[in-house]
């Protein structure tokens, strides 16, 4: 695992919670997340990436995780302008070992982990249940599933020592409906709320809080490739009583509204963001 930090150094030099300068961070961007340790699992687009960098304008320090090591760089450079410390780790969240490094790695570095958002995820193939590829399907629940599993063991270690954290899983609304053609996604998604809720109960009483958000289709590199068949996207669409679909920005507001105090109450849900598509 590849480990760029930037912004305090191993010896101590640098910007610390302590001289950051906060001029930068807009009133109304005050949720109470400034000085904060946020960690974001598949950082480097699409959501993860509207997530970091709304908690960076928020003023909140960030440890980043993803795949793809370039990506998330080219996230965390601008967050380094606006003097928040970042780090980034590079692997992959179906691995424990990666994901448990990362985390041990930033905890080294920041000192602390206020919040979680397990947010990297593979839609998969696209074939009905009697073609799909058992392979992909594994791979599916191993990156959506056992992903969030990793991350939230791995989060849970240090928040309990703590006596305090937040943890947001990013499921879809593919964990309330069904999805004709994607299978492993949906099974992956319902099992990611049935996660977040089971885990909601076996913390809630130690401080630590955790829900799931359920968008519903979010223009990202994830629906691009979606909408290369013709007809999805103007079906998609249609689908969303709102007439438009969704942007990363506004999955990445409901996140932070659950990362904060603000949210203080919340505990266990699945917070739809959907253009209400699910309603019906
Ligand atoms: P995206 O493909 O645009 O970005 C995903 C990021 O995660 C990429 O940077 C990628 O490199 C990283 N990643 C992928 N697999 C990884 C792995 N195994 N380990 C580490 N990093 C990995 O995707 P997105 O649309 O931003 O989706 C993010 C999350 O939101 C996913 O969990 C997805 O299921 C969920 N979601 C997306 C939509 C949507 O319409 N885009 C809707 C509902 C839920």
């Amino acid at each position: 695992m590849r480990l760029p930090f930037w912004g305090t150094q191993p010896d101590g030099s640098g910007h610390t919670r302590e001289n950051m300068d906060m001029t930068n961070v807009a009133p109304e961007n005050d949720r109470g997340l400034a000085g904060q340790t946020i960690y974001v699992s598949g950082a480097g687009a699409g959501i993860g990436r509207a997530i970091a960098e709304a908690l960076g304008a928020a003023g909140a320090n960030l440890a980043l995780f993803d795949l793809d090591a370039a990506a998330m760089e080219a996230v965390a450079g601008p967050l380094l302008g606006q003097g928040l410390r970042v780090s980034c780790h590079t692997g992959d969240v179906a691995c424990a070992a990666d994901v448990h490094t990362a985390i041990e790695q930033a905890v080294q570095l920041h000192k602390r982990l206020d919040g979680a958002v397990n947010n990297a995820g593979i839609v998969g193939a696209s074939a009905d249940v009697l073609d799909y590829p058992a392979e992909v399907f594994s791979r599916v629940l191993d990156v959506n599933v056992l992903g969030v599993l990793h991350g939230m063991q791995a989060q849970l270690g240090v928040m309990k020592r703590q006596g305090s954290g937040a943890i947001v899983n990013i499921a879809s609304a593919a964990a309330i409906i069904g999805w004709a053609g994607h299978s492993a996604y949906v099974a992956s998604k319902h099992a990611v709320v049935g996660l977040t809720k089971t885990a909601a109960l076996e913390y809630a009483a130690q401080g630590i809080r955790i829900n799931a958000v359920c968008p519903a289709f979010i223009y990202t590199d994830l629906t691009a490739g979606l909408f290369q068949t013709p007809g999805v996207h103007d079906a998609a669409v249609a689908n969303h009583p709102i007439g438009r679909l969704g942007q990363p920005r506004e999955v990445a507001e409901a996140v932070m509204w659950l990362l904060s105090d603000r949210s203080s109450f919340a505990v266990g849900s699945s917070l739809v963001v959907d253009g209400a598509s699910t309603i019906d």
